[in-house]
């Protein structure tokens, strides 16, 4: 067996990995990259492999920088099965067909505004080819162990991170492997704790928090406190999230506030179509987090669901303080730039960042006190406050990782540490070498193992 790491090493996106099990070759994950330019040029490289020499694609869940790569391996002649549980197909036909739609929006507006260096500049993949690729899912069970042939099999288990989403255990012969893909949390509000397994040899690990611990401040008493504060400036409250679990999360804590009247009656809209089908899905996977069926139809109704564009336009002319939900997490495309172009500039308001911004997105870069930030090629002032919840987070910190491993009867002989920036996998590599005596290899990029 071979294992190539296509991505995902010293960054927390394009996770990809390709798995050579005799002549078989599968992908598992197939993400973007995103961020930094350098990073993003990544995704205009060609795999070492023709895509349509893959046999099969597998994935861990749904998020972009896991999915949104298949696209462009279908628009270049992959024609095999993608295999992923139900939700995460669902989630991805939400996902991706977006991605597609910004993609082919980014191109337009760099040719309109001249901010590309490419003439024309095009999109990586568009959202006919998006939906184009949705065909070749094939939905799988959790906990079921589907044959690959070569007496090898792959199971997915839950992890715990969003809904769908999957640790992939790989069986071939005698020799086991599991990828994390992305590690959830085991007190989360809303989703369902980690599995825990009991033996693999080798383990690719996420390591997205792995110099950090979340801070254990209640995320409801800093919502409530930033709510509040906004509220007395005659502000509004943006708030960029991940469309997929993030917004889910933020609209739970928004009702137990309203519902304890913690917090002012406002308006909360939540304006990202497909975050609005993402919460929907939380009533058709009730199996997949903790909310009770009765609590869960009033989370998905604590805001207002704005899906047109006029509808989207309608909050910014409203001068009333709000709350406005928006994505792309990262500020990295979306209806949330809309949002920032009309807050930013005014200190009455506050901007809340929920999730890891990943080096060289707009998050990161208004989390680090840049005071003007560029949208669609327009330099916009940041005078709002910037707050940061530090416990919201989906993925587990470093003690939640290692408490995970603590849980295998037999832990693995080596651990491949991805999914990154490069401080957090070394800080992961040496606790997890410190006080579990596992030895760790951060891989480079197209590094290459045999195992
Ligand atoms: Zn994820």
């Amino acid at each position: 067996m071979r294992l190539k790491f296509l991505g995902a090493t010293g960054t927390v996106t394009g996770s990809k990995y390709l798995l050579i099990i005799d002549n078989q070759k599968i992908l598992v994950d197939c993400g973007l990259f995103q961020g930094q330019k350098e990073l993003r040029l990544r995704n205009w490289n060609p795999l070492p492999i023709s895509p349509s020499n893959l046999d099969k694609i597998v994935l861990t869940h749904a998020h972009i920088d896991h999915s949104g790569f298949l696209p462009l391996l279908v628009k270049n002649g992959f024609t095999g099965p993608i295999y992923a549980t139900q939700a995460t197909c669902d989630l991805c036909a939400i996902l991706l067909p977006d991605s597609g739609f910004l993609q082919e929006e980014e191109a337009k507006r760099a040719n309109q505004y001249g901010y590309s260096k490419h003439h024309p500049a095009l999109p990586l993949y568009s959202k006919a080819d998006a939906e184009r690729s949705l065909e070749q899912f094939k939905p799988v069970e959790f906990g079921k162990a589907y044959w690959f042939g070569n007496e090898t099999t792959f199971t997915w288990h839950h992890a715990g991170h969003i809904l769908g989403s999957a640790f992939i255990q790989v069986q071939t012969g005698q020799q086991r492997i599991l990828f994390s893909g992305d590690l959830g949390r085991p007190h989360d509000p809303v989703m369902r704790s980690p599995a825990i397994m009991q033996n693999t040899d080798y383990l690719i690990l996420e390591s997205t928090y792995g110099d950090r611990l979340h801070d254990k401040a209640d995320p409801i008493e800093q919502i409530k406190t930033i709510v509040n504060e906004t509220y007395a400036r005659h502000g509004t409250l943006v708030i960029p999230a991940f469309a997929v679990g993030r917004a889910q999360a933020l609209l739970y804590y928004l009702y137990q506030l309203k519902t304890l009247k913690l917090i002012p009656d406002l308006p909360i809209y939540l304006d990202s179509p497909m975050a609005i089908d993402a919460t929907q899905l939380l009533l058709s996977y009730p199996t997949e987090h903790q909310l009770p069926p009765s609590m869960c139809v009033k989370v998905c109704h604590t805001a207002i669901y704005t899906n047109t564009q006029e509808q989207s336009k309608a909050i910014i002319e409203n001068e009333h303080s709000k709350i406005i939900i928006s994505a792309s997490g990262m500020a990295t495309g979306g209806r949330i730039l809309h949002h920032l172009k009309a807050y930013a500039p005014d200190p009455r308001n506050t901007i809340l960042f929920t999730g890891f911004q990943a080096a060289g997105t707009r998050g990161a870069r208004i989390l680090a006190g840049e005071s003007t930030i560029k949208i669609h090629g327009e330099m916009v002032p940041v005078r709002a406050q910037i707050k940061y919840l530090t416990n919201t987070s989906a993925h587990a910190d470093y003690a939640e990782t290692l408490l995970w491993l603590r849980q295998f009867n037999h832990p693995p002989r080596k651990i491949f540490i991805t999914h990154g920036e490069p401080a957090a996998a070394l800080a992961l590599k040496e606790h997890i070498e410190t006080e579990l005596k596992i030895p760790c290899v951060i891989p480079n990029y197209l590094d290459e193992v045999s195992l």
